[in-house]
């Protein structure tokens, strides 16, 4: 069954265990991608794509309920020790860094629960405390 996306906001990066996933909003509920990536990068590619097409053939998804998901809002590339944490809201950041590739390689990121002690970036911060955006 094909179903149109809805709006740009309605479609996410998440981490399901130990790979991500793309997922979307529906008016019936939430569904989760069956493909599962290691990299946040490919799994924002695929949405990306998504929503290019903006129609999604359910055949290929599987109802949230089914999957243990994990929402993480903060992506923190790990390897490097001096870069703070970011607010994630399913495709980009909220400083949209990601987005415009000003996080340089976009690779080492990965999405966590907590800062892990990291400071948070202030745009992102601004950002989430200035409008009532979404945080997954
Ligand atoms: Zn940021």
């Amino acid at each position: 069954m094909k179903v149109k996306l809805p709006f740009y906001r309605s479609i996410y990066a998440v981490r399901v265990n130990n790979n991500y996933h793309v997922k979307v909003e529906l008016e019936s509920g939430n569904y989760i991608h069956n493909h599962s990536f290691e990299s946040l990068q490919d799994t924002v590619k695929l949405a990306d794509k998504l929503l290019e097409v903006g129609e999604i053939d359910l055949k290929h998804w599987e109802s949230e309920d089914t999957k243990n998901i994990i929402h993480q809002k903060y992506l923190i590339c790990q390897q490097k020790r001096q870069t703070k944490a970011h607010l994630w809201d399913g495709l980009d950041t909220l400083c949209t860094m990601w987005g415009t590739g000003g996080l340089g390689n976009a690779k080492g990121y990965k999405l966590y629960k907590t800062n892990l002690g990291r400071d948070i970036c202030w745009m992102c911060l601004k950002n989430s405390q200035q409008n009532d955006r979404h945080l997954t």
